[in-house]
Parts: C-alpha cells; sequence; structure tokens
C-alpha cells in the first residue's frame, strides 16, 4: 500500500475476461493513465517496428511474447508524463518475472501498487466471449477458436500464479466479472471507492 492517494492498479483476469473495457471505463471515472501491453504490441505490430516484428508470431500463436521485450515496454511508458497522476496496466504482469521487473521498477520510482484487482469469470464463459468477440469483428488475429483456447492454456500455466505472487503482498481483490458491462464496471468502482481511493 502506499500512502499517498494515487491509483496505481493491475487489472488481472484471462483472455476473454472484459479487462480491456472495464480498463477503459475505470481510466475515464479515476482519470487513470491506461496502459495496455496488448495494444501497445499490436501498435507496434501494425507500424511493423522492430519490437512489432519480434513480437508477431508469438502473439498470432496466443503465446506470451518474451519477458524482456515486455519489461522494457513497460520501464519506458512509466516513465511518461501521463502516469504520475496514476494508472491502471491491463495485460501486465503476465508472468512472474514480469511482476517481480515491475516490483523493482516501481522501487526504483518510489512508488509501489495500490491494489490488483482481478476479474473472474469461468472459462466457458471466456471462450463464448472471445468467439463473439472475433464473430463481431474485432480484427484480432488472436480472436479466433484455437489461438484463443490456447490463450487461455498459457493463462492458466504462466498467468495464473501472478495472482499468488500479488496475494502474498495482500494486494488482490478478487471481482465477479459476470454480468453486463455497466454492473461488472460498478463492482470495480465500488471496490475502489470503499478503499478511499
Ligand atoms: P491482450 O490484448 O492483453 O490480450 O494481449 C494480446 C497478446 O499480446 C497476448 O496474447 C500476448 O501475445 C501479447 N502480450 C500482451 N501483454 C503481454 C505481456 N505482459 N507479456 C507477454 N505477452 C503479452
Amino acid at each position: 500500500m502506499t500512502t499517498d492517494q494515487t491509483l496505481r492498479l493491475v487489472l488481472l483476469g484471462p483472455p476473454g475476461a472484459g479487462k480491456g473495457t472495464q480498463a477503459e471505463f475505470l481510466c475515464k471515472q479515476f482519470g487513470l493513465a491506461h496502459i495496455s501491453t496488448g495494444e501497445i504490441l499490436r501498435e507496434s505490430v501494425a507500424a511493423g517496428t522492430e519490437l512489432g516484428n519480434k513480437a508477431k508470431s508469438f502473439m498470432d500463436a496466443g503465446e506470451l511474447v518474451p519477458d524482456e521485450l515486455v519489461i522494457e515496454l513497460i520501464g519506458e511508458r512509466l516513465d511518461q508524463p501521463d502516469c504520475t497522476d496514476g494508472f491502471l496496466l491491463d495485460g501486465f504482469p503476465r508472468t512472474v518475472e514480469q511482476a517481480r521487473a515491475l516490483k523493482g521498477l516501481l522501487g526504483e520510482m518510489k512508488i509501489d501498487l495500490s491494489h490488483v484487482l482481478e476479474l473472474k469469470v469461468a472459462s466457458e464463459e471466456l471462450l463464448a466471449r472471445i468467439a463473439r468477440r472475433g464473430d463481431q469483428g474485432s480484427g484480432r488475429s488472436d480472436d479466433n477458436p484455437e489461438v484463443a483456447a490456447n490463450r487461455l492454456e498459457v493463462y492458466r500455466k504462466q498467468t495464473a500464479p501472478v495472482t499468488n505472487f500479488y496475494n502474498d503482498f495482500g494486494l488482490v481483490t478478487e471481482i465477479d466479472g459476470l454480468g453486463s458491462i455497466a454492473e461488472v464496471g460498478k463492482r470495480l468502482a465500488d471496490k475502489l471507492q470503499s478503499t478511499g481511493a
């Protein structure tokens, strides 16, 4: 916990849990910088940058981009001035290694996370949601059933342990991710407000 009131959040949850949508909503409501590593990587792929070229094949297969690439990206992003008044990390950290690196980076900046929010959604519902997103033309090359199943598997193996990492610091609050976008958004916002944010 930080002693100041600046919100520095991590939003955890499996693919299809609604992280991106809820992240946008929370960032608007609380005036936070929205940092989505997935978005930054997709932009880098589209722009054909060196980072994008290195990341593309991993993303297309639903695998994680190597830790060192994402950690470097996050280090640069957290240095931007819009992060001073608070930020929300959406899709990072995705491995315990990344969580450790983030702890180090924030330590150097003499700040810490205020909350880790975890969106909980059952896996059958997740696959259905990703399939719907693909059908509705999300434009994401990884929103097809095979890659989606792999993304869930990768989540279980590599990302689920991140929750335990933060549990050890007493930072995690679970939020039920079932329901309408507005309902889930209200649950998240209520949680942040009830903790005096
Ligand atoms: P997302 O939009 O968060 O679902 O991310 C889309 C894809 O980008 C993921 O399936 C990964 O290939 C890659 N990606 C995004 N964030 C990370 C991260 N923190 N670590 C590794 N790969 C990531």
